[in-house]
C-alpha cells in the first residue's frame, strides 16, 4: 500500500480540525457546563451529543468484535461512503473504480465531488476478476468500490478475487457489507488487522431494522477513522440516533430473528417466482432480496404499481435488463405480492 499520506488530499492531511467545547475538558470530571452557550433547561435535549459517540461504539464494539478505535459512525453509509472522496481523492484529477452493476450512491458521490467513475462491469454470473478491476486503475486511482453481497443482483462476490484487490491494489478498498447479516458468508471485518488499506461499510438500515435513524459504520485502521473524524461534521450523529441505536444493540437476538424469518420467506419468495410464467429466472442471492428476471419487467412493475405494491425496476441497469428487484417484506406481503403476480 502506498503510505497513508500520499494517499490523501494535502489539505485534508494538513487540516487542524475543528475544536468543540466539550472537547478541550475531555478527560476530567466536571459538573457545571457553561462552555458551549446551550441553554441549561429542557434536557436532555439541549446538551450537544457526545461527536464521537464513545458510549455506542463501545457496545457496537462487542457485537461487529471490532475495536472501538477502529470504528466511523456517520449519518447512515450515506457518510461512509461520501468521506472517502473528500479524504483521499483531488476533484478534477483523481479517480476511483468500481464494479458495475453495483449500489449507485458511490457514483453520485463521485460526481458531487468531481471525481472520475471508473466502472468495470460484472460477468454473466455477476461476478468480476481483480486482474480485469486492476487493469481499470492507473496511477490516480485512490478507490476501489465493491458491494459483497452486491446490490442490486444478491450475490456475494468471490472471496478469492476480492481478497486479491486488497492484497495487490494500492490504494484503498472499500467492501461495503450492508447486507452481511443476511449472508453466511464470513465478514472482512475480521481482516482489518490483516489489511491496513482495506475499509469495511456496515449499517443499521437492514438487518437491524433501523433505517429511519440514518446510521451507518466503517470499518478500518485508526489512521483513517482519524482522517474522517477529522473531516466529518462535528455532531455528526445525533443524541437520537445514538440513544435509539444503544437500545437496539441491547437485543441483538431479536435481529437474529428477524433474519431467520425473513430468509425462509425468501425461499418461499423464489420457489414461487420460479414457476410463475412470467418469470424467467431468479438469481443467487446472499441478501433479503433477490433479482429476477421477467418477462416484461416495465410492464409489471407498472401493473403491480396500480395495485399498490412497489417493486424496484432494474430494467435500465446494465446486465439487469427486464429484472425487478424484490425485497423480503411480511409473510402477509409477500402472498399478497405472489397473488398480484399470479393474476397478471
Ligand atoms: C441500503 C444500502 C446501504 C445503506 O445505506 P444507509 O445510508 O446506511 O441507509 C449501504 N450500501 C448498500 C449497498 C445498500 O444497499
Amino acid at each position: 500500500m502506498i503510505s497513508l499520506e500520499r494517499l490523501c488530499r494535502k489539505n485534508i492531511w494538513d487540516l487542524a480540525p475543528y475544536s468543540s467545547a466539550r472537547n478541550e475538558y475531555a478527560g476530567r470530571e466536571a459538573r457545571v457546563f457553561l462552555d458551549a452557550n446551550e441553554n441549561p433547561y429542557n434536557q436532555p435535549f439541549n446538551r450537544y451529543p457526545d461527536p464521537l459517540q464513545l458510549e455506542l461504539k463501545a457496545a457496537l464494539s462487542k457485537v461487529k468484535g471490532v475495536p472501538a478505535e477502529n470504528i466511523f459512525l456517520g449519518n447512515g453509509s450515506d457518510e461512509a461512503i461520501d468521506l472517502p472522496y473528500r479524504c483521499f481523492c483531488n476533484p478534477g484529477k483523481d479517480n476511483v473504480v468500481a464494479i458495475e452493476p453495483t449500489y449507485g450512491m458511490y457514483k453520485v458521490c463521485a460526481d458531487i465531488n468531481d471525481i472520475e467513475y471508473r466502472p468495470v462491469l460484472l460477468d454473466e454470473q455477476y461476478q468480476f476478476t481483480a486482474d480485469r478491476l486492476l487493469a481499470a486503475t492507473d496511477t490516480h486511482t485512490k478507490l476501489i468500490w465493491l458491494c459483497t453481497p452486491n446490490n442490486p443482483t444478491g450475490n456475494c462476490l468471490k472471496r478469492e478475487e476480492v481478497v486479491k484487490v486488497i492484497e495487490q491494489f494500492e490504494g484503498l478498498v472499500i467492501v461495503d457489507e450492508a447486507y452481511s447479516d443476511f449472508s453466511s458468508q464470513p465478514t472482512f471485518r475480521a481482516e482489518l488487522s490483516k489489511y491496513p488499506n482495506l475499509i469495511v461499510l456496515n449499517t443499521m438500515s437492514k438487518a437491524w431494522g433501523c433505517a429511519a435513524i440514518r446510521l451507518g459504520m466503517a470499518f478500518a485502521s485508526t489512521e483513517i477513522i482519524g482522517l474522517f473524524n477529522k473531516v466529518k461534521y462535528p455532531y455528526n450523529v445525533n443524541l437520537l440516533t445514538q440513544q435509539q441505536a444503544l437500545e437496539a444493540l441491547k437485543d441483538p437476538f431479536e435481529v437474529d430473528n428477524w433474519v431467520k424469518v425473513l430468509l425462509q420467506e425468501r425461499t418461499r419468495m423464489i420457489d414461487a417466482f420460479e414457476i410463475l410464467p412470467i418469470c424467467e429466472k431468479v438469481y443467487p442471492t446472499d441478501a433479503n432480496f433477490f433479482l429476477a428476471k421477467m418477462t416484461d419487467a416495465p410492464a409489471i412493475y407498472n401493473y403491480l404499481v396500480d395495485k399498490g405494491i412497489i417493486v424496484r425496476n432494474r430494467h435500465r441497469v446494465q446486465l439487469c435488463q427486464n429484472c425487478l428487484r424484490i425485497t423480503i417484506g411480511t409473510k402477509t406481503e409477500n402472498s399478497e405480492l405472489i397473488a398480484a403476480l399470479r393474476q397478471f
